[in-house]
């Protein structure tokens, strides 16, 4: 029998994408925190997994094998956690190398975009932040941007140069919805709505995603998350028991610098609704 996790966390980030330390490193610090059952869940990535696995095995502590692929739908970026995914399934191999790529280009276009407004040499200046060269995320260039006085952090880089609108913005299509579930569901992995809190969608918007991401395979959503108010834990959780959806639990930590919940700090679920790791436990 395996025992219920006291303290899950089911989503955060190392150095293999825009975390600020290493798989190793996020592994020791979850286990500091307390945390027995924790997904390391890079953008588009698993190239951590090997390491964090080696990790948890020395800390005692759970790891479950995840990724956080990046998704268009509607006009919005949607991003799906993948939980217990085998990396290395070639469906979904293929799947993130394809994601990866279009990250390159983006990045070219992001440096070329801000080079017309006069500044240079940022993807250059970006890829020193990034450990990885493969995984380019607009986190190394808003670190980049402060690094050299243009903002003084990195929220503020977003606000002003990064997001939708503001001119180093270029526009990606990333996974279809249904291709990102069926990847993870292809790799054994639960597919989960990732801070569904954080998208710029109306409730009736909201419905439609989680319609269609019910109806492509998918079996989750973060109620607790990192980036949700108390207020947003039960909509989310309401939510959870209308479309069926399994609950998780999920710092989102990239690092102390830029998280405002470290790994294990995140509220308890709420009653009512199904843990995702019960549909975990027996496998980790
Ligand atoms: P990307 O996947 O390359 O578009 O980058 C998205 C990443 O940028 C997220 O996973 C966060 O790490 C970071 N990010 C996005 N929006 C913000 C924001 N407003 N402030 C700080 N970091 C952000
Ligand atoms: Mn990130
Ligand atoms: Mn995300
Ligand atoms: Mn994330």
């Amino acid at each position: 029998m395996h025992a219920m996790p006291k303290n899950p966390d089911l989503h955060c980030h190392s150095t293999i994408s825009d975390g600020w330390l290493t798989p190793t490193d996020v592994v020791r610090r979850a286990a500091t925190n307390g945390v027995d059952f924790l997904a390391l869940t890079d953008h588009d990535e698993t190239g951590g997994l090997v390491e964090a696995q080696a990790a948890a095995t020395e800390s005692g502590i759970r790891l479950v094998p995840g990724v956080e692929v990046s998704v268009s739908w509607g006009g919005e970026t949607i991003h799906v956690v993948g939980l217990g995914v085998d990396a290395d399934n070639p469906v979904l191999q293929n799947g993130l190398t394809g994601l990866r790529s279009g990250r390159h280009t983006r990045a070219q276009q992001m440096s070329d975009a801000l080079a017309a407004l006069g500044i240079r040499g940022v993807l250059e200046g970006a890829l020193t932040f990034a450990r990885n060269p493969a995984l380019v995320s607009r986190a190394h260039f808003a670190r980049h941007l402060v690094a050299i006085g243009l903002m003084p952090n990195v929220d503020a880089v977003f606000k002003h140069y990064l997001v939708r609108g503001k001119p180093g913005f270029v526009e990606t299509k990333w996974a279809d919805l249904a291709d990102a579930v069926q990847w993870i569901r292809a790799a054994g992995g639960v597919p989960v709505v990732a801070h569904p809190g954080r998208y710029r969608l109306s409730d009736i918007e909201m419905e439609r995603l989680l319609a269609a991401f019910v109806d492509a395979g998918g079996q989750g959503i973060e109620v607790v998350s990192g980036s949700h108010s108390d207020a947003k834990v039960s909509k989310f959780a309401r939510y959870a028991r209308r479309f069926d959806l399994l609950a998780s639990r999920a710092s989102d930590f990239h690092g102390e610098q830029e998280s405002r919940i470290d790994l294990g700090r995140c509220a308890p679920l709420p009653d009512g609704v199904v843990p995702v790791w019960s549909s975990l436990i027996d496998r980790y």
